[in-house]
């Protein structure tokens, strides 16, 4: 009996740091990405330089690379009066369209919501999915994902006199979270009621209108809002929150488009673009 109860907490916890985005399921870590420090203005000509000259040494195909993403995601996808594809900038964005230019291609983007992408890769809709997505054992069953990109981990956004210091502090709290989301899974698995939310945005108001405690949202994008919106801050538990990996996802058995995808993420992370892109991106938004 005893046995049987222990096993299966064993289970319960395995799920728990798989599903909450995990170290083991990765293929690339690039910590860089993540801890890169902002660089100046003229190096964002270096990376447009850098594509270009991609682009020069393929032959154009006038191929489309159809993205699919959800621009509510700043720093890596969000409308923009003019972005780096249409209208839409961020640091997803910029690597996408380096990624089809590196490929001869185009890249063009099919906005949608989160749930939606992978559904849309299945139908063919779109040829790859890039939405700051974690790479999570339950989304490697519908889909292939790419070398990883970026790191990442949920923090917990509150008003800037919360009591809340731990995850394990929420327990009591009203918790708002966005639908989908890995956020939404890893407070989910923590066993806490919870709001779920279509946007960020939506979650964020709550949490301004004091109408909810706590937001759990990746950490890069819960930097915007706090620079957004006054009286926030962040709280960080390393020991409830494992570190996430980013990766583009392609229909399963496309490995063809994966290919094509892995060596050019896998360039851009060698020559230091991923970095420079998302250095260059974190310092415009913090700037706004
Ligand atoms: N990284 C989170 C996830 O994969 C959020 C991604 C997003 O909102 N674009 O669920």
């Amino acid at each position: 009996m005893r046995k049987s109860v222990k096993a299966v907490a064993l289970v319960l916890a395995t799920v728990m740091l798989t599903a909450c985005g995990s170290k083991a399921d990765t293929n690339q870590t690039n910590d860089t990405a993540v801890s890169a420090q902002p660089q100046k203005t003229e190096e964002r000509a270096t990376v447009e330089q850098s594509a270009s000259d991609a682009q020069e040494a393929v032959p154009e195909t006038n191929d489309t690379l159809t993205f699919g993403t959800n621009a509510e995601f700043p720093p890596f996808e969000y409308v923009a009066s003019s972005g780096v594809i249409d209208q839409y900038d961020g640091i997803d964005m910029a690597i996408a369209k380096n990624i089809a230019e590196a490929n001869g291609m185009t890249a063009a983007i099919e906005n949608m919501e989160f749930d939606s992408l992978l559904i849309a890769l299945q139908n063919g809709q779109i040829d790859a999915a890039i939405a700051g997505m974690t790479v999570t054992e339950d989304r490697k069953e519908e889909a292939d994902f790419s070398t990883t990109y970026y790191t990442a981990t949920q923090v917990m956004i509150v008003k800037e006199d919360s009591d809340i210091a731990s995850a394990a502090d929420m327990a009591d709290k009203k918790i708002c979270v966005i639908q989908g989301y890995t956020g939404e899974i890893c407070v989910k698995n923590l066993g806490y009621p919870y709001e779920a939310f279509k946007k960020g945005t939506d979650a964020i108001m709550e949490l301004v209108n004091g109408k909810c405690d706590v937001v759990v949202i990746d950490s890069a994008t819960a930097q915007k809002y706090v620079l957004d919106n006054q009286g926030l801050k962040i709280v960080e538990d390393a020991s409830a929150f494992e570190s996430e990996e980013y990766a583009i996802a392609v229909k399963k058995g496309n490995t063809e488009l994966l290919d094509k995808i892995n060596k050019a993420i896998e360039t851009m992370l060698a020559d230091g673009t991923v970095a420079e892109i998302s250095a260059q991106y974190i310092e415009t938004i913090s700037a706004e």
